[in-house]
């Protein structure tokens, strides 16, 4: 799963488009246009932990809030 047009695929790839910086659930569901927040939830939570995705508490590169943010780290 990389990329295409899926749900799943378009937040993994706004993610990866902010290079390392974290981004919350609220703002990929509003870049993404996204119906509700759930559906940007249920993708960071599976995201996170793999091929380089974390979740933690961090500030938001988008909206400023420290909250739960989901980054890619870039090696
Ligand atoms: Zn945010």
């Amino acid at each position: 799963m990389n990329g295409g047009t899926t749900i799943a695929g378009q937040i993994e790839r706004l993610i990866v488009r902010l290079d390392g910086a974290g981004v919350c659930d609220a703002c990929v569901t509003d870049r993404l246009n996204l119906s509700v927040p759930a559906q940007a939830n249920v993708v960071t939570r599976a995201l996170g932990g793999t091929r380089g995705f974390e979740r933690k508490k961090d500030e938001c590169t988008l909206c400023g809030s420290t909250r739960t943010v989901i980054r890619r780290s870039v090696r």
